[in-house]
């Protein structure tokens, strides 16, 4: 079942975009050699609930934290350790999620920490890029397969054989942080649910240097790329007005990013 938000409802979820967008700004300004995964848990949790707002995260089907910390050849769902510190020339993807009056918003970002080399810098630039020119595809009227088109023809736009990850993808979103549909980031346009006034989805696109195969790890969380190679998550939650896309996890809402694309959308608070 797709869940049709009010325009109340989104603006609760746009309250709770803005915690995570918080809370993912404030972990981003402590990633740094030597910090531990926990510590940056610990400073994402204290933001959220210094909003008032609680985390998504914390209890879903047991996880221990309010933010999953994946590093290197780690997609997604790793679990912050006191005993994971980083080091120069790692990647971290962070991922993190909020409720406010019972609606979910749902982010990810992935930060190199000191110097990664080029190609690395290249496969966080692409993975995000792809995610925004999947929001730029949706319209009002579309179907769920122009997102997912848009951001694998943006992945494949380019000399190096990115691993577009298939075993997992976006999202519905809303009264729960995982709802129908699921988003896959890749497929053809024309296809999928029809995109409505109301629907909220994240938008997840993750991405590996090396082949796309991931396997979860032992502790029944971790998943990692098969062959070891580094992986960046990029994600945000966005609904459609009659003004386009609006990002609910982006503190400008995706005005400045849209620009770059030459697509302008209205300011909003
Ligand atoms: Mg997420
Ligand atoms: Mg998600």
């Amino acid at each position: 079942m797709i869940q049709i938000k009010t325009d109340d409802e989104i603006a609760l979820m746009r309250q709770a975009g803005l915690v995570v967008a918080g809370a993912l700004q404030a972990v981003r300004r402590e990633v740094r050699a030597g910090v531990t995964t926990r510590d940056l848990d610990d400073i994402a949790e204290r933001h959220i609930r210094g909003q008032g707002a609680t985390p998504s995260f914390l209890g879903y089907h047991g996880f221990p934290a309010s933010i999953c910390a994946s590093v290197n050849e780690e997609v997604v769902h790793g679990i912050p350790r006191a005993d994971k510190r980083l080091r120069d020339g790692d990647v971290i993807s962070i991922d993190c999620g909020a409720i406010v009056d019972g609606y979910h918003g749902d982010a990810a970002i992935t930060v190199p920490i000191g110097d990664v080399g080029p190609d690395v810098v290249e496969l966080l630039r692409v993975t995000e890029q792809s995610l925004w020119a999947g929001f730029a595809a949706a319209r009002l009227g579309g179907r769920l397969g122009d997102i997912s088109h848009a951001i694998e023809r943006s992945l494949r736009g380019h000399d190096h054989n990115y691993g577009i990850v298939r075993n997992y993808g976006g999202h519905g979103i809303g009264t729960e942080m995982h709802q129908d549909p699921h988003v896959l980031n890749y497929g053809r346009p024309g296809r999928g649910a029809k995109l409505v006034h109301g629907l909220a989805l994240a938008i997840e696109p993750m991405v590996t240097l090396g082949k796309p195969d991931t396997v979860e790890l032992d502790d029944g969380w971790t998943v990692v790329a098969v062959d070891g190679s580094y992986a960046a998550h990029f994600e945000h939650t966005f609904t459609l007005t009659d003004d386009g896309p609006w990002v609910l996890t982006a503190e400008d809402g995706g005005v400045a990013k849209f620009a770059e694309l030459g697509l302008t959308v209205p300011a909003r608070g």
